[in-house]
């Protein structure tokens, strides 16, 4: 192995691999995006395997060491890693998902889905962008540093699962089977979209989720409304008087006591930068083709979606809504409600809170019952931490453009299962695009970005290495 005098040096080095290897970058994505690796449908269970099988190979050949599939009760997760950079480098931990979602080419595909079809500078296939595309950008630019730079400057680790896109379901036996051999300073996830065609993006949170069935019960059937009409409390009604307490209808605040003591509340500079980078009231409205904007008084659309908690009804079941007219009183009615959550707001404490406030101003004469039926904690880390300058730095050279620092509205649950089971500060840096079409028909990588993102990764493991060094 040839070793370079400098780091920077080094990192000549390995930016030249990198240009030498694209044609490679290329068909080796096209070969990973042909293996169907939809978790989501048994009857691909075997081509799931596959293609952890296809990614342990490829992770040798780039020579990562103790390669390892991690069997799990669904589909096998994948763990490797490469430390030999000394203990007082620091240790980076990647993470990426190599399943897929379904696709059929009569969802309306121009390319068949799992061809890796290469046209107009992009590759097209499902699991293209999401997430093959950017979790290999990671293994070349591990195999620039060990084939041309000397070695890793970093400890690195790797992680990928095959159950992303049905809810990371089995992933936390994945961290109980591996215990302390992910442990790591960082974490890596490149999984998303950059902001723009050459504007790269960080997000430092994402928002975590609590979600539950609200049940309400009356009589002790469905009654006549014209004989018992006017009696007793109907339970829709019930049901909407209750949902209706719990948000301002002028301010759009949360009415359930403690819902905002956890919250932790972005500094000027956060609110600042995201200014920057916000979407017009114009855009969000044109978005979501509703007549009028609504949401917590005091900050804007972007704001409310990255930085504060929501309270949301997402489905209402009472009473007779078939065909004609029945006149009943329902003897049940049921919701489901969600809360987006912030950091550092616990699920399981804002189901509790809800279930409270409910039972408080649940009507005399029904019976409430509030269950969680899913959860996700937020995930946050400090934009200001050094490491995030250093992916900063490694972002502003190879774009030649300043990433947007964001927080996400959406969750990703093993996300918040790292942060927490392994002490790890989240960094999420994607290649993707929002006209990739993630999930939808047609889905695309750019090939520039493949080779971009390959040389990003490579250099963010340079800048982390620097930047632990001082
Ligand atoms: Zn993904």
């Amino acid at each position: 192995m040839p070793q370079a005098s400098t780091p920077q040096a080094a990192l000549s080095a390995v930016l030249e691999h990198i240009g030498k290897e694209q044609d490679r970058y290329v068909s080796d994505l096209q070969e990973f995006v042909r293996i169907p690796s939809v978790s989501a449908d048994p009857k691909h269970k075997e081509d799931v395997r596959a293609a952890a099988e296809w990614l342990m190979g490829r992770l040798e050949q780039a020579g990562m060491e103790n390669v390892t599939l991690v069997e799990t009760s669904g589909h096998p997760g994948i763990v490797a890693d490469h430390l030999h950079a000394g203990p007082d480098a620091p240790t980076l931990l990647v993470y990426g998902h190599y399943d897929t979602q379904p696709a059929e080419k009569s969802d309306g595909w121009v390319h068949e889905p799992f061809e890796g079809a290469l046209e107009g500078g992009r590759i097209w296939g499902r699991g293209s962008t999401d997430d093959k595309g950017q979790l290999i950008c990671h293994i070349n630019a591990a195999e620039a540093w060990l084939k041309s730079g000397g070695g890793l400057p970093i400890n690195l680790k790797m992680v990928f699962e095959g159950e992303e896109e049905v809810g990371s379901f089995h992933f936390a036996e994945i961290l109980d089977k591996t215990g302390d051999r992910l442990r790591a300073d960082l974490l890596i996830v490149s999984d998303s979209p950059m902001r723009g065609e050459d504007k790269p993006a960080i997000t430092y949170s994402l928002r975590g989720l609590s979600y539950f069935f609200v049940d309400v019960d009356g009589p002790g059937s469905d009654l006549h409304s014209g004989i018992f009409g006017g009696t007793v409390w109907n339970p829709a009604e019930a049901l909407a008087h209750m949902l209706a307490t719990c948000k301002d209808p002028k301010s759009g605040k949360v009415l359930i006591d403690g819902f905002y003591d956890d919250v932790v509340e972005p500094t000027a500079e956060e609110r600042e930068r995201l200014k920057e980078v916000s979407d017009p009231d114009a855009v969000f409205l044109k978005n979501t083709g509703a007549s009028a904007l609504f949401g917590e008084e005091g900050w804007t659309p972007t704001e409310r979606t990255g930085l504060r908690p929501t309270f949301e009804v997402n489905g209402i079941r009472a009473g007779y809504i078939g065909e004609g007219s029945k006149t009943v009183i329902p003897r049940t009615a049921h919701a489901k409600v969600s809360c987006r959550l912030v950091a550092d707001q616990d699920p399981h404490r804002v189901k509790e809170l809800v279930a409270t406030h409910l039972k408080k101003v649940a009507p005399e004469g029904v019976r409430v019952s509030v269950e969680l039926h899913n959860l996700g904690h937020p995930v946050r880390a400090d934009p200001d931490h050094p490491m995030f300058v250093a992916v900063e730095k490694a972002l502003v050279d190879t774009f030649d453009n300043r990433p947007a620092l964001l927080p996400e509205g959406g969750s990703i649950p093993a996300v918040a299962d790292m942060q927490k089971r392994l002490g790890v500060v989240p960094i999420l840096v994607g290649f993707g695009h929002k006209d990739e079409n993630m999930h939808a028909p047609e889905e695309s990588f750019r090939l520039k970005n493949l080779f971009r993102g390959t040389e990003a990764a490579a250099r963010i493991y340079g800048e982390i290495a620097a930047q632990k060094r001082g």
